[in-house]
């Protein structure tokens, strides 16, 4: 397949592109796309053959659920049933990096749900996202645009490397704001959520616009053998990379003398906050932000780790974050590459 790939240096000039893509997700093809998350790969949410070739495209196993992405917050109940608890987190977090889980309609096939009689809703803020969308005139079921066992796609350079050949178009609209794919939801009842993965809208952001949220078990450690999970994306092996992580916590100065000394005796690629890069002197040093900058980390995190993964490290290490504010999703991400591999250093 010819993969076409289209900038966007200026979107209100570029309505013939964006129609364009429209109709090829119309005929039933899939583009990718930039959202303020993550990149998409998307197809039409309402067409179960779309649906096929989404999974097909990214070798996604087919019972891995999809999220169905909408132009505006009250669309959703054209394809799900929503409630007042729907409602309050629309208003609060929509558009923006927030899918809430409801119970689906007959219009979205299972296809598209992994076989659940739920689907997950989410309304970009991206621009050329919620173009793509409007344009279109159906939902839009997009994962996140990388091959099935690699990091979510923060630019469209890594969408090109997993997708050509793979989808029709790429939307190339530069670097994703947020750098880390959305929080999900899954409303309980009135006034009652579970959160399954954390993202972009905190735990605390949740807990201001809802009267009970829960945190689920999976978010912060390893499910058991006989635990079932609330979302069946928790049960896959998350991107990890070939060479195992290993997650440093402890003193500041501990971390950093660790790390000094190994550089000297091993073929280790490190995460490093910025302030280090003046104590580390490896060629496979990827720093990642500052240390209290937990929004440029999550931003740079993916690629920090593609890019460590094309290495010759023997091992990587990286910080353990914390698990306050967006530390969450980042300690979600990295015990999950690490495979909850941590070192106490003191
Ligand atoms: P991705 O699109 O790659 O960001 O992954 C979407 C995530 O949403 C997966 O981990 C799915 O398991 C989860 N998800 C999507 N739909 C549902 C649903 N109906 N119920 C529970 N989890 C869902
Ligand atoms: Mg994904």
């Amino acid at each position: 397949m010819n993969t076409e790939i289209i900038k966007i240096t200026d979107l209100s000039a570029q309505d013939a592109d964006l129609s364009r893509a429209a109709d090829v997700i119309r005929a039933g093809g899939l583009v990718a796309f930039p959202t303020e998350t993550v990149y998409g790969l998307g197809g039409n949410a309402t067409d179960d053959g779309a649906a096929k070739k989404i999974y097909a495209a990214k070798g996604r196993p087919s019972d891995n659920p999809l999220i169905i992405h909408i132009a505006n917050p009250d669309d959703a109940d054209r394809y799900a049933v929503v409630n007042d608890t729907y409602r309050r987190l629309a208003k609060a977090f929509m558009p923006g990096p927030l899918t809430v889980i409801l119970p689906r309609r007959e219009i979205i096939p299972r296809s598209v749900t992994g076989g659940l009689d739920s689907v997950a809703v989410r309304c970009p803020s991206h621009p050329a996202a919620h173009r793509l969308i409007e344009l279109s005139g159906v939902p839009i079921a997009a994962p996140s645009a990388n091959l099935s066992g690699k990091p979510s796609p923060t630019c469209a350079e890594h969408v090109i490397q997993d997708l050509t050949g793979r989808v029709d178009m790429i939307l190339d609209g530069g670097d994703c704001e947020i750098g880390l794919e959305s929080t999900i939801v899954k409303v309980d009842g009135e006034d009652e959520i579970t959160l399954l993965r954390p993202g972009g809208i905190t735990y605390d952001a949740l807990c201001m616009a809802v009267g009970k949220v829960t945190i689920s078990p999976a978010v912060t450690r390893a499910l058991a053998e006989n635990e079932r999970p609330l979302s069946p994306g928790m049960k896959y092996r998350h991107y990890a990379p070939s060479a195992p992580v290993v997650l440093l916590s402890g003193a500041p100065e501990a971390v950093l003398a660790f790390l000094v000394d190994e550089q000297e005796s091993r073929r280790c690629a490190i995460l490093c906050y910025n302030e280090e890069t003046v104590r580390l002197k490896s060629n496979r040093l990827f720093p990642v932000g500052a240390r209290d900058d937990l929004a440029a980390q999550a931003q740079t995190l993916f690629r920090a780790l593609r890019s460590a993964d094309r290495t010759d490290a023997e091992i990587i290490y990286a910080h353990l974050p914390p698990q306050s504010g967006l530390g969450l999703a980042l300690y979600n991400r990295m015990i999950r590459a690490a495979a909850h591999t941590v070192r106490e250093l003191s």
